[in-house]
């Protein structure tokens, strides 16, 4: 059986990221957050977009304060008043000094600007109590960014400080890769919806609800194909269309080994490419991952509520975010946590445990979920933000030991 690194390395092999030419949308600024830039950006501004004060006080000459202190103060006449927002119409001579707001801009014959707090106004001079350094609160145009240079890159998903660098840019149109198409797919004859009144031996399809969340936390759009029965042809022809109109299939169910679970065969008739068929992982073992001609890559997930979003983190997460054009990070985030708990796993596969992750005193700390850790058990699965992870060939990791700890359910940093 493959381990949960061949598998990811696989998957991440076969995943074919959007075209940056064709795959793209423009959109708003205002709607741009989380989305994933397809183009480079650079602006015709620079950036500060000319020399302006850090500080409210005067702008100088540095020649005539240099030398100046408390005992040998010099006294500058004040010629203009420049707030943020004003372009100043005079140059300063030798003698003179602009009253000058942070963000004002630069008057012509000054180089320096003197805070406030060193200096002391009479009428219309001022006294310089202390010398300030050469260019000392000057911002300078372009010294943060220079006009056509590249300003953002491809491939990153724009966070607040990025938005906030398009908008000094003025780059209101910006360019994002769309974002994926996910179909997904509950199977099972045992299936219905929340609001189905639940007849015995009936099971409520919570992973098509799971899986939606999932997606929209990824940054993609959810077609959701519902609850199909599992009946060969119909499976067959739901999972047909999904193909053709998603980037990537997600289908519950149906890929162990019992005598209703079809996904298999359905996908090698469809033309599909199995690439994987099981992982040593638990939970979550069998997982199918297909692709076909038309780029689509298929996951064939277990139906079980906690394996099926153990899949989902595990290994599709990163398979979104490198289809979606993210140049880098595809892989989930570990952190090292001591355990406080025993954790217990059969040794043969990496097993996942879910509980929470806190930071105590300034170290992070895991406790396991209490109940049940099996498979099916959703329950305790709701609220927790990770899983830990116990090793091939290791049956126990004891209580305050160290322990490699997986986040969840936490939005992508580019959703
Ligand atoms: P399967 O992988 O089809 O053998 O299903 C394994 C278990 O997961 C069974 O107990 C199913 O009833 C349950 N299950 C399958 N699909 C879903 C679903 N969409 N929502 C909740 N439970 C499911
Ligand atoms: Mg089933």
């Amino acid at each position: 059986m493959l381990s949960v690194q061949e598998a990811e390395k696989i998957i991440l092999r076969l995943v074919r990221p959007l075209d940056p030419e064709k795959d793209t949308e423009t959109i708003e600024l205002e709607t741009a957050d989380g989305r994933i830039l397809a183009q480079e950006i650079a602006s015709n501004l620079d950036f500060p977009y000319w020399d302006n004060s850090a500080m409210d006080g005067y702008a100088v000459d540095y020649e005539d304060v240099k030398n100046c202190s408390v005992e040998t103060p010099i006294t500058l006449e004040i010629v203009e008043e420049i707030p943020a927002g004003y372009q100043p119409k005079l140059t300063l001579q030798r003698g003179q000094a602009a009253r000058i707001f942070t963000g004002g801009m630069l008057p012509q014959g000054a180089d320096t600007i003197v805070m406030q707090e060193n200096t002391q106004k009479q009428n219309n001079s001022v006294k310089i109590l202390a010398a300030p350094k050469y260019q000392e609160f000057v911002r300078h145009k372009g010294s943060f960014y220079q006009a056509g240079t590249p300003m953002l890159p491809s491939g990153i998903a724009l966070s607040a400080s990025d938005i906030a660098v398009l908008a000094t840019a003025q780059c209101i149109k910006i360019p994002v890769y769309r974002r994926p198409r996910i179909a997904i797919l509950s199977t099972g004859d045992e299936l219905v919806a929340p609001d189905t009144p639940l007849q015995p031996g009936q099971i409520v399809d919570s992973n098509q609800y799971a899986l939606a969340s999932f997606v929209r936390d990824n940054g993609g759009i959810p077609l959701r194909f519902g609850i199909i029965k599992d009946q060969p042809d119909i499976l067959k022809a739901q999972i047909a269309q999904a193909i053709s109109q998603a980037d990537i299939v997600l289908s519950t169910g149906g890929v162990s080994v019992g005598d209703y679970d079809y996904i298999d065969q359905i996908l090698e008739e469809l033309g599909g490419n199995i690439h994987i068929r099981s992982v040593a992982v638990k939970p979550g073992k069998p997982l199918t991952v297909a692709t076909f001609s038309n780029n689509c890559l298929y996951f064939g997930i277990p139906g079980n509520p906690v394996s099926a979003l153990v899949s989902c983190w595990r290994f599709i997460q990163s398979a979104i975010k490198k289809l979606s054009g993210l140049k880098e990070n595809f892989a989930p985030t570990f952190i090292e946590a001591t355990t406080q708990q025993e954790l217990r796993a059969g040794g043969k596969r990496e097993t996942y445990l879910w509980g929470k992750l806190s930071v105590v005193n300034g170290k992070y700390e895991f406790s396991l979920a209490g109940g049940s850790h099996s498979s099916g058990n959703l329950i305790n699965l709701s609220q927790t933000n990770s899983l830990a992870v116990v090793p091939i060939g290791t049956k126990s990791i004891p209580k305050a030991s160290k322990v490699m700890v997986m986040q969840i359910n936490c939005k992508s940093n580019y959703s």
